[in-house]
């Protein structure tokens, strides 16, 4: 199938009525053209040469040395913990502000999740707060198997400081780079920070299989185990002999081949997305007690846009932006509600400054996705510029 243009998604996503999503998938023709080659290859489960060729792209991609793709980056980190020797009674310390995966990761490990404050300006784990939480957990004789830092949005957390204080208390750093495949910072790519990190292709993220993730690393034996691990822990003989648990956690030959095709389009993708994140700066650069969430984070995916709004300075709080896009058939959402806030983990250990609670109550993400045509853009743009004449 001839593609012209490699750099365009093409086909609308599914939306109902006209709606502006967040951030739906971005698919067109070249994905088209590599699920069918899979396909008629006749390599459409389990493994296969997609699947191989995906995971030395990727691992290229953000500078690692070894990856395994697996069918969720959800699956990725419980791997990451149990490979790294999580035992039940562990403590996984986790930002409170994250998606419920990251935490839920510790839990399915048998660990106790910690959460952990974060720094205001961009959403990420706060490192004066990491290091106290850490020298508490050691003075109460708590072992610590990970720190897990999100990079929030597709902003990397602050690893120059992180990974010190972590080497320091012998805890290894699983990355959560589920949101920020493409963004770099310092020079170093999201996903090459840590022992291990995990990237998301679900369908919201920055590239999709329509569900999927990997793991990355450049321990070589932590990858390995991870894979047999993923392959239900089968002994390499032919009658199916089992030592461990394992579990069912690869992506198929096919996804993979979806996955190739978007990777090929990502620094394009990227581009559109800062593209609307820079539209979002200037549409409110004027007004007051309106800032960008990791604003001057010039490494940014730019995954999610997010404004964060002073009630006090504007004259406006967030939800009312949200509700006067909502009627307008756009979708907006508040930034992740913090994990301690959530009646699944009350009664969780808690390291807090009121960062992430703050965000929460004066965060809005706005529509960022690759495949927001020009009209939609217009579309936001006029609704935000309405809103803003109308105080
Ligand atoms: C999306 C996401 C995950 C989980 O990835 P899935 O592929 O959906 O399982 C984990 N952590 C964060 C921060 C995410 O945004």
């Amino acid at each position: 199938m001839a593609v012209r243009e490699q750099d365009t998604g093409g086909w609308p996503a599914a939306t109902d009525g006209g709606r502006v999503l967040l951030s739906p998938p971005d698919i067109g023709p070249l994905e088209e053209s590599y699920l069918l080659n899979a396909l008629r290859s006749g390599w459409v489960a389990p493994v296969g040469p997609d699947l191989d060729a995906f995971e030395r792209e990727v691992a290229a991609r953000v500078g690692r040395e070894h990856a395994v793709a697996l069918a969720s980056g959800t699956a990725g980190l419980h791997l990451a913990l149990v490979a790294l020797g999580t035992l039940p009674g562990d403590v996984v310390v986790v930002p409170t502000l994250t998606f419920v995966a990251t935490a839920n990761a510790a839990v399915y490990a048998g660990a106790e999740p910690v959460f952990v404050d974060c720094t205001p300006e961009t959403g990420n784990l706060d490192p004066d707060l990491l290091d106290r939480t850490l020298d508490e957990l050691r003075r109460a004789g708590r072992r610590v198997a990970a720190v897990l830092p999100v990079d929030m949005f597709g902003s990397c957390a602050d690893y120059a400081r992180i990974l010190p204080l972590c080497a320091a208390a012998g805890v290894p750093v699983v990355e959560d780079a589920a949101e920020a495949l493409g963004a770099v910072r310092n020079g170093r790519a999201a996903g090459s920070f840590g022992r291990a990190a995990v990237l998301s292709f679900n369908g919201n993220k920055i590239i999709t299989t329509s569900g999927g993730g990997m793991l990355v690393s450049d321990d070589a034996d932590l990858v390995a185990r991870c894979r047999y691990l993923a392959t239900q822990a089968r002994q390499p003989v032919v009658h199916y002999e089992h030592t461990d648990t394992g579990y069912n956690y690869r992506l198929s030959n096919l996804l993979a081949a979806l996955g190739r095709a978007q990777l090929r389009r990502l620094d394009g993708m990227l581009a559109r997305r800062r593209a609307h994140r820079e539209r979002y700066a200037k549409l409110f650069a004027a007004t007051p007690g309106v800032r960008l969430l990791a604003d001057h984070d010039s490494g940014a995916n730019c995954w999610l846009t997010s404004i964060v709004v002073d009630p006090e300075h504007a004259g406006w709080r967030a939800a009312d932006l949200a509700r006067h896009l909502a009627v307008r058939n756009i979708e907006t959402r508040p930034v992740w509600k913090p994990m301690h806030l959530q009646p699944v983990f009350s009664g969780a250990h808690a390291v807090l400054s009121g960062a992430a609670e703050r965000l929460f109550a004066d965060g809005l993400t706005l529509p960022s996705g690759s495949g927001m045509t020009e009209h939609q853009a217009d579309r936001v743009a006029a609704a935000i510029a309405d809103f803003l004449d109308r105080r």
